[in-house]
């Protein structure tokens, strides 16, 4: 990449955080200050990589995209992650999301259905210098293998209901985020676990490509 280049993707990042995420009620600092470092353009293929600030999803391969930018801020902060979290997140896609919150958390667990798409997203994480990535091939909607849980879980593709097994891995008083409702449109919900419950709150309509699985939908 020229120093042309780089020029404009610095610059675009900026316009990013100024009008798209803060211009639009992003309030958490620490969001909107990782959001304004991770270079984007390293998370997103080919062609496209010239719109890496463009404001909205983008094609990855596989028929998968990388969320909007906003929605990525959006999910980021309403999952309120703290510093010695460790996150579950099914669907790594090109893994931006993933290094935001590896630059919030003390560990991100990522699951990806494609295997495909693993491996790039393990590139631009390594160029990213992340380390405290772990991942898996496999069905994200089953759970992470073994038995485990975590302070944090975001899905990042359309559920018609939660999971079972994602809400067993969950802490007590732990949160989720994930888009929930029918294949085309869905509201994005933030839940909280008090005990056996799980109380949520709709932050807004979102459109994610599905969570195909076992407890997602059927392909
Ligand atoms: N957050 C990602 C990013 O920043 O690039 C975008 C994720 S994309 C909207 C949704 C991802 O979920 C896709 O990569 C898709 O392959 C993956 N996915 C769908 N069903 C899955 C499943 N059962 N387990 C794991 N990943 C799944």
């Amino acid at each position: 990449m020229n120093d042309e280049n780089l020029d404009k993707f610095v610059s675009e990042r900026g316009r990013m955080v100024v009008e798209d995420l803060r211009g639009r009620g992003i309030t958490d600092e620490r969001v909107l200050d990782v959001m304004g470092q991770i270079r984007r353009e390293d998370f997103v293929v080919g062609k496209y990589q010239s719109h890496a600030y463009d404001d909205g999803p983008l094609p990855i391969g596989m028929g998968q995209t990388i969320s909007q930018p906003y929605i990525v801020a959006l999910m980021s902060e309403q999952l309120r992650v703290e510093k010695g979290h460790e996150i579950l997140e099914i669907g790594t896609g090109s893994g931006y999301q993933t290094a935001v919150l590896s630059r919030l958390g003390r560990w991100v667990y990522t699951i990806e259905r494609h295997g495909e798409l693993t491996n790039p997203a393990q590139n631009a994480l390594e160029k990213a210098e992340r380390r405290n990535v772990e991942f898996c091939i496999g069905d994200g909607s089953c759970g992470w293998p073994g038995e485990r849980v975590f302070d944090r879980i975001i899905i990042t593709a359309a559920v018609e209901g939660l999971p079972g097994p994602l809400v067993e891995q969950l802490k007590d008083g732990g949160i989720m985020v994930a888009p929930v409702g029918q294949m085309y449109s869905q509201e994005l919900m933030v839940y909280k676990k008090a005990g056996e419950k799980m109380i949520g709150k709709t932050i807004c309509s979102v459109r994610f490509v599905k969570l195909i699985g076992k407890y997602g939908f059927a392909e």
